[in-house]
């Protein structure tokens, strides 16, 4: 099966989160690993289920494309199993299943994966989900408030207060800053920003990004308000760590 193996090393060494690709459909895997790998992942492939207990026992990857009909031991089974195992209790699973199998959707996230995808799919729209798993994934996303000097975002209720008022937010200015609230004082290229928030590398145009963040400002800071936000030259935006602390 070694050559079923896609090694990446490159990604490998940059610290790539790793992605673990179960199905039995060869064109299917290494159309998803292709395309993973393009985006700079590193990706294993496996084609039996039995086959991927093993590679998961050995290494936990950092997120996990599981095919529901497989031989061995099934997706579902799989995912039953991850759950229940300490190591990879929180391990983010992405469920592929084929078209008629929909009605099974419910057992599916009711095992636990984390998202649900049927075949056959975009695959720009699974690789959007991949990364907005592995973003939710990540450690600091866990907290359901986060909150910086007088604003506070809650991702569950999608509502953003600055002073005790609401400040309303389209989608796209909601996510820009809660992406930043997530990492203050890191500084964020415009690319790097259309690729995280908007989720796909569609062909948007980088002034887009200002546009959002003109928008943004505009609606956190009242005439006298701080802007929480900072432009860097050059480089992109951040979300002013010392913002709340003066
Ligand atoms: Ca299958």
């Amino acid at each position: 099966m070694n050559e079923t193996r896609a090694m990446n090393v490159s990604a490998a060494q940059r610290g790539a989160p790793r992605i673990l690709v179960v199905e039995d459909e060869s064109a299917l895997s290494l159309l998803l690993a292709y395309n993973l790998e393009a985006e700079g992942f590193l990706v294993e492939r496996v084609e039996r289920g039995d086959e991927a207990e093993l590679r998961l026992e050995e290494s936990v990857p950092d997120l996990v494309i599981l095919d529901w009909m497989l031989p061995g031991v099934s997706g579902l089974e799989i995912c039953r199993r991850l759950r229940a195992r300490d190591a990879t209790r929180t391990l983010p699973v992405i469920m592929l299943t084929a078209r008629g199998e929909e009605g099974e959707r419910v057992r599916g996230l009711s095992v636990g994966a984390d998202d649900y995808v049927v075949k056959p799919f975009s695959v720009p729209e699974l690789m959007a989900r991949v990364r907005a798993l592995l973003r939710r994934a990540r450690p600091e996303r866990v907290a359901t408030k986060l909150s910086a000097g007088d604003i506070e975002l809650d991702r569950e209720t999608r509502r953003v207060r600055r002073a005790g008022r609401d400040i309303h937010l389209g989608p796209t200015e909601f996510r820009l800053l809660e992406y930043l609230m997530e990492k203050p004082g890191r500084v964020f290229a415009r690319a790097q920003l259309l690729d995280s928030v908007w989720g796909f590398s569609v062909e948007i145009d980088e002034r887009t990004v200002d546009v959002h963040i003109g928008r943004l400002r505009k609606a956190l800071a009242k005439a006298e308000e701080t802007d929480p936000i900072r432009t860097v030259r050059g480089a992109g935006y951040a979300f002013d760590e010392t913002f709340g602390r003066a």
